[in-house]
C-alpha cells in the first residue's frame, strides 16, 4: 500500500475556501498536502497571466521554485456572457483589492442591471497546474455551466457561489453541501483529473 506520509505536495493558495475544497478533493492522492504557511513560503507569486492556464502555470512553477517542493496551484474564476466573459481572471479583484465576497457580488449584480435574462448564462472555470522545481507544469482543467441569479441565496461555498445558479437543480452553488459542490464544480472536475495525474508521479 502507498503511504501518504512519504511525499509532500505544496498546495499554493492562501484562499481558505479553495484550500478546504482541494484538501477534500485530493484526499485520495498519495501525498501529504502542505499549505504555503506549513511550508513557510511568504513570497507571493505574480498573477500576471491573461488566462487561467497562464496564471495556474506561473503560480505552480514559481512556488515550486521558492519551496523546492512538488507544487499544485489553481487559477479559477467566473465568466459571465452578458459581460463578455468578465470577471474572468480578474474574479478575485473585480471590485478592488480590499473588497469582500459580498462586495464583489454586489458589484457584479450592479453591472448586470438591465441585462436580459437570456444573457445571464455563465460558467466557472478552474485550471490546476502541478510542477516540480525547475520543470514546466502539467495542467488539468474543469468547467461548470450555470446562470447568474439576480439575488444571492445560500451560505455554503465561497466567492460568487450565492449567485451561481445550477438550473438543473434549481439551487445556487452556495445551497449545495460541500459533497454536492465537489461532485459537479469546475474545481471538482479539475481536481479529479489532477488526482489521476498525481497517482502516476
Ligand atoms: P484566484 O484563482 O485566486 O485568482 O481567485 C479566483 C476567484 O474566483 C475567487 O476569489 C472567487 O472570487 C472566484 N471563484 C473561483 N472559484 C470559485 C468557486 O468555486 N465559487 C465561487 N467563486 C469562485
Amino acid at each position: 500500500m502507498e503511504s501518504k506520509e512519504t511525499r509532500g505536495i505544496l498546495i499554493a493558495t492562501r484562499n481558505r475556501g479553495k484550500m478546504a475544497e482541494l484538501a477534500s478533493l485530493l484526499a485520495s492522492a498519495p501525498f501529504q498536502l502542505l499549505s504555503l504557511d506549513d511550508a513557510g513560503v511568504e513570497d507571493e507569486a505574480p498573477e500576471t497571466g491573461a488566462t487561467f492556464k497562464e496564471n495556474a502555470r506561473i503560480k505552480a512553477e514559481e512556488y515550486a521554485r521558492l519551496s523546492g517542493m512538488l507544487t499544485l496551484a489553481d487559477d479559477s474564476g467566473l465568466e459571465v456572457d452578458a459581460l463578455g466573459g468578465e470577471p474572468g481572471v480578474m474574479s478575485a479583484r473585480y471590485a478592488g483589492d480590499d473588497a469582500s465576497d459580498a462586495d464583489r457580488i454586489a458589484f457584479l449584480l450592479g453591472k448586470l442591471e438591465g441585462a436580459p435574462d437570456e444573457a445571464l448564462s455563465a460558467r466557472f472555470r478552474c485550471v490546476i497546474a502541478v510542477a516540480r522545481p525547475g520543470e514546466s507544469a502539467e495542467l488539468r482543467g474543469g468547467t461548470c455551466e450555470g446562470r447568474i441569479a439576480r439575488s444571492p441565496r445560500g451560505a455554503g461555498g465561497f466567492g460568487y457561489d450565492p449567485i451561481f445558479l445550477l438550473p438543473a437543480l434549481g439551487r445556487t452553488m452556495a445551497e449545495l453541501s460541500p459533497e454536492e459542490k465537489n461532485q459537479l464544480s469546475h474545481r471538482g472536475i479539475a481536481a479529479r483529473r489532477t488526482a489521476e495525474l498525481l497517482r502516476t508521479l
